[in-house]
């Protein structure tokens, strides 16, 4: 199994930065977690793309985390030569936002099925509202959904995927809570989005102060995976913006909480999990 940080940024554009994106490539194909701006251009770099993914899950449907999927939608539609439904996954109102996705798609539907002669079928894109348990099977490859806490954003689901005996957990945006906990516990790698408190409460803008209500700080992620036990705590999705130098402040005030390791992420950050045993 492969890991890669497809988009590590913030709601804010960031010229090296695209939205928050994971790639876990296992051996039952390319599994996407959220689909933040630019994802597309980032799983080109790893030679991936709309039509290799088995399946999309999303963690929550705030707009930074969802506002390329059309994108992935249409990609993999017109650059496939037979129905090819995307299959995508996530919490309560999923379904909806898919539907509204390609309901605003229409028009272009209209366009291409209008235009392409040999083109006949619509997206079709089959998603599912789903909340805890297993959510996806195929060989090696189980992944499971637990609840986590991102109140007022209600219902959202972080991801553990487990292949050949090794286990990445995609915890999203949260609080620290018992669903990140049950799902975390002894992973391999815990990918987790965080944000700066103290440079948050510095800084005392109130619409950025309104992010600390329901987001992990570097330390309440860092705990998050000490009790759970996990090997390598991603850190990802940083708010604010990681100023260039500042990047081992960022790592210390993780380490002085968890004792594994720690990864600061960019795109395209990559870590390798080679098979339990090997
Ligand atoms: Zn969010």
């Amino acid at each position: 199994m492969q890991l890669v940080i497809l988009g590590s940024g913030s709601p804010l554009p960031a010229p090296d930065r695209a939205g928050p994106s994971t790639l876990v490539r296992t051996s039952a194909g390319d599994l996407l977690f959220d689909a933040g701006r630019g994802v597309l251009l980032r799983a080109a770099a790893v030679l991936s793309g709309a039509q290799a993914f088995r399946a999309v899950f999303l963690t929550h449907l705030h707009s930074d985390h969802v506002t390329d999927l059309n994108d992935v939608i249409t990609t993999r539609w017109v650059a496939s030569f037979a129905p090819n439904p995307l299959v995508v996954l996530g919490p309560v109102g999923t379904a909806d936002v898919v539907a509204a996705t390609e309901a605003m798609l229409g028009l272009d539907i209209g366009y291409r099925l209008g235009h392409h002669e040999d083109l006949t079928w619509r997206p079709g894109t089959v998603a599912t509202d789903v909340a805890e348990g297993v959510v996806f099977e195929d060989g090696e490859v189980v992944v499971r959904a637990a609840p986590t806490d991102h109140a007022p954003v209600h219902p959202t689901v972080g991801y553990r995927i487990e292949d050949g005996g090794r286990s990445v957990v995609v915890a999203g945006d949260t609080v620290p809570c018992p669903g990140l906990d049950r799902l975390a516990a002894g992973a391999d790698v815990l990918v987790h989005t965080v944000v700066r408190r103290d440079q948050i409460e510095a800084i005392g803008l109130p619409r950025l102060l309104d992010v600390l209500d329901y987001h992990s700080s570097v330390p309440d992620a860092a705990a998050t995976a000490q009790r759970a036990g996990v090997g390598t705590l991603v850190l990802t999705h940083m708010v604010p913006a990681v100023q260039p130098g500042a990047e081992q402040e960022w790592i210390d005030q993780a380490a002085a909480v968890f004792d594994g390791e720690v990864v600061l992420a960019d795109d395209l950050t990559t870590i390798e999990l080679a098979p339990a045993g090997h």
